[in-house]
């Protein structure tokens, strides 16, 4: 031993190590500013709030569901990642966009504001490694493997909002769209139909989230479960061969959240004979053994509608982030509120965003300074639009 550290290789989609170096065409930049206010300091809040007045209706701050309370504050709106880029794009008169989200969701306000807004995200660290888990080469290759195999021309791409431009990008040039976890069952289905219809022998390779391609495809269109194959692009050819690849419907990525992707059957298994006659609701990005022991199965949106409609009294427990639990804890005094597995944490990537970087990012927009601009190549964006526009496009959307 020569007493030097080393660290292995990284594969090609590991998260980089913050502070080692910086990938900013991907989903992964990580530069941090280095004149952050102190987390410490008292006039923080003070700070953002005279800003955010100074900026007026230059500014529009956008709110994820899975942000900080310090940073919700400041929110002109809050919700999903499609509901934020279309308020963006909605409000013309805003010069700058803060997207307090993270970075696949920064991409889309740039897709679909105008070229006279520029969206902002005040910590480029914020990635998602769902995102990360399909890179654009990666993608590539594997419509490459499908080619070979004879099943590409009857095969439609689609690819799950939380995943970066380039993937959505190829998505349109292959004539496939985007969904949300509010509208997957209606893309899947229309997807198939462009497939030679949902009962044909046409396929959809579904980016980059296989619990959500799974569940929808299982449950709401009764996809038969064995018709769904798991393609892993750390293995040649994604592990599948040719006659596997011919006989599934759903040609499902090897990705994943990893925040909902750490809900097991055994929390809903445990919070059920702790808390007796409790409903339990989990976001369909949970593995499918998850949604399937759960009473209810729903995106961001529709647990929070549920939580709204719930009668006084009822217990809940909830399987997703943490922050929109404990707000919708606050929100519901009247009913009980259960995190689904207290050992499940926040979403890292999206808690760097932080008041400190909040009031960094609001003071350099007063002092003329544009930081942390996220701007899409004009080609991914005409692409990813198109892709956009498809899912727009469909019935009921
Ligand atoms: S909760 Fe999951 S899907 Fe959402 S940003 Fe975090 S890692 Fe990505």
């Amino acid at each position: 031993m020569t007493g030097q550290t080393t660290f292995a290789e990284p594969s090609p989609s590991a998260l980089l190590l913050l502070g080692r170096g910086a990938d900013l065409a991907s989903e992964r930049g990580v530069e941090c500013p280095g004149d952050l206010p102190a987390p410490s300091d008292p006039a923080l809040t003070e700070r953002a709030r005279a800003a955010k007045e100074a900026l007026g209706d230059r500014v529009f701050v956008l709110g994820h569901h899975y942000q900080r309370d310090e940073v919700i504050a400041f929110a002109d709106v809050t919700g999903d990642s499609f509901k934020l880029a279309r308020e963006a794009a909605a409000r013309p008169e805003a010069e700058f966009i803060v997207f307090c989200g993270v970075h696949f969701m920064a991409e889309s306000a740039d897709i679909l504001t105008s070229d006279a807004q520029q969206v902002v995200l005040p910590d480029l660290a914020a990635g998602c490694s769902m995102a990360d888990m399909a890179a654009i080469d990666q993608v590539e290759e594997a419509w490459a493997v499908l080619d070979d195999a004879g099943v590409a021309d009857r095969t439609v791409p689609v690819t799950y909002m939380n995943s970066s431009a380039a993937i959505k990008a190829f998505t349109g040039r292959h004539g496939g769209t985007v969904c949300t976890s509010s509208n997957a069952q209606v893309a899947l289905r229309w997807a198939f139909e462009q497939a030679g219809g949902v009962d044909g022998d046409g396929k959809v390779l579904f980016l980059p989230d296989q619990h959500l391609g799974r569940n929808t495809a299982v449950l709401q269109l009764g996809i038969p479960l064995e018709q769904c194959v798991v393609f892993d692009p750390r293995r040649p050819d994604g592990g599948l061969t040719a006659q596997q690849l011919a006989d599934a419907r759903m040609i499902l990525w090897k990705g994943h959240c990893s925040v909902h992707g750490r809900f097991s059957a055994q929390n809903v298994a445990d919070v059920r004979e702790r808390v007796p006659g409790v409903n339990v609701i989990v976001h369909p990005e949970c593995k499918h053994e998850v949604v399937t022991a759960a009473d209810h199965v729903g995106s961001t949106e529709h647990i929070i509608r549920a939580l709204e409609a719930a009668p006084a009294g009822s217990a809940w427990a909830i399987g997703t982030e943490l922050n929109l639990v404990r707000r919708l804890a606050a929100q519901h005094p009247d009913k009980q509120v259960h995190y689904l597995d207290s050992t499940v944490c926040f979403c890292s990537t999206m808690n760097r965003i932080d008041l400190p970087h909040l009031v960094w990012t609001l003071e350099s927009l007063v002092e003329g300074r544009v930081p942390n601009r996220i701007v899409v190549d004009a080609d991914d964006a005409h692409w990813a639009r198109v892709a956009l526009d498809q899912m727009l496009a469909l019935p009921g959307i």
